[in-house]
């Protein structure tokens, strides 16, 4: 797509971060939200973000980090935002009913160049997207937390999404230095969960049986332990219990301390991500 107009809609822990990587590649960003104090403190933590990046010199993008602040606005009119926009990025809640909601809403105001893309980490696109109009122009862009610090993006079509769409919105997430990867159709957890969620249960599994039979056999190579891959864990219980408790002795769950762990985070991404550009 040409540099233009995008709109993220929700302005949560997501949206703000799609908002900082769109703004870094040069777009200009509406930032749609229901709730106007979500809108407001979305800004003003992007603005606090985008400075501190910018000291660190770890700004995304070619322009400063004023320059950048100009280009995001917010916006509670579904209509004014997307009017112009070449690209809508959906960052709700994860509910089917409220994202079915929110596309067939969009269905009926946008044209037929725009794209349709939504973040969902587990709705399926046939969920998603099917009987709406505009089908063909609609996409699950996947993005992993924070899409600031990680650049991974799902990109996963529906049957009836056109191939330009795909590669549009291949080629707008380079453009603003996502690494995308193309899944040629839905699947279930897409890819990364997939992988994710079986690295889970094992660690769970271990967890549960104290890791000895596991620890003597391990050498026997990676076919053997997939082929020692135990039943789906139910993640409740007692192992729930204890993993939960650590947990909260680490990082106790109030929005303090929960928010000082993922400034820590952050730091540590943005580290590693200092490291990489050097190599
Ligand atoms: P969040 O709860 O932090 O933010 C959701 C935002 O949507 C809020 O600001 C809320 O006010 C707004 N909202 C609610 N209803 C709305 C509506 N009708 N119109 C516009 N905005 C509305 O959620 P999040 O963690 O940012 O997750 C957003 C999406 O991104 C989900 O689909 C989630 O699965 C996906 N995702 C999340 C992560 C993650 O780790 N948090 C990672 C990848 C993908």
């Amino acid at each position: 797509p040409q540099a233009g107009q995008v709109v993220v809609i929700g302005s949560g822990l997501i949206g703000r971060s799609w908002a900082m990587v769109f703004a870094g590649g040069g777009f200009k960003v509406k930032l749609y939200d229901v709730v106007q104090q979500q809108i407001t403190s979305a800004l003003e933590y992007i603005r606090k973000e985008m400075k501190e990046l910018e000291k660190s010199g770890m700004l995304k993008g070619t322009l400063n980090a004023e320059k950048q602040l100009s280009l995001i606005s917010g916006c509670m009119d579904l209509k004014t935002a997307v009017d112009g926009a070449m690209f809508i990025q959906e960052c709700t809640p994860e509910k089917l009913e409220l994202k079915k909601k929110i596309f067939g809403q969009l269905d009926l105001i946008v044209n037929n160049d725009v794209i349709l893309s939504s973040s969902t980490s587990t709705l399926l696109p046939t969920k998603l997207f099917t009987g709406l109009k505009h089908v063909k122009q609609c996409i699950v862009s996947h993005p992993v937390n924070p899409p600031y610090y990680v650049p991974l993006v799902e990109l996963v079509p529906h049957p009836e999404t056109e191939p330009s769409t795909v590669d549009k919105t291949y080629a707008l997430m380079k453009k603003i230095g996502q690494s995308p990867v193309k899944l040629t159709k839905e699947i279930d957890g897409f890819v990364l969960n997939r992988l994710q969620y079986a690295v889970i249960s094992e660690a769970w599994r271990l967890v549960g049986v104290r890791m000895t039979n596991y620890c003597e056999r391990y050498r026997e190579g990676m076919i053997h332990v997939l082929k020692t891959f135990g039943p789906v864990p139910d993640f409740s219980g007692e192992i729930e219990q204890q993993i939960s408790q650590a947990m909260s002795e680490r990082t106790p769950a109030d929005p303090e301390h929960l928010n000082a762990r993922r400034a820590w985070r952050d730091e540590c991404l943005m580290g590693l991500a200092k490291l990489k550009k050097q190599m």
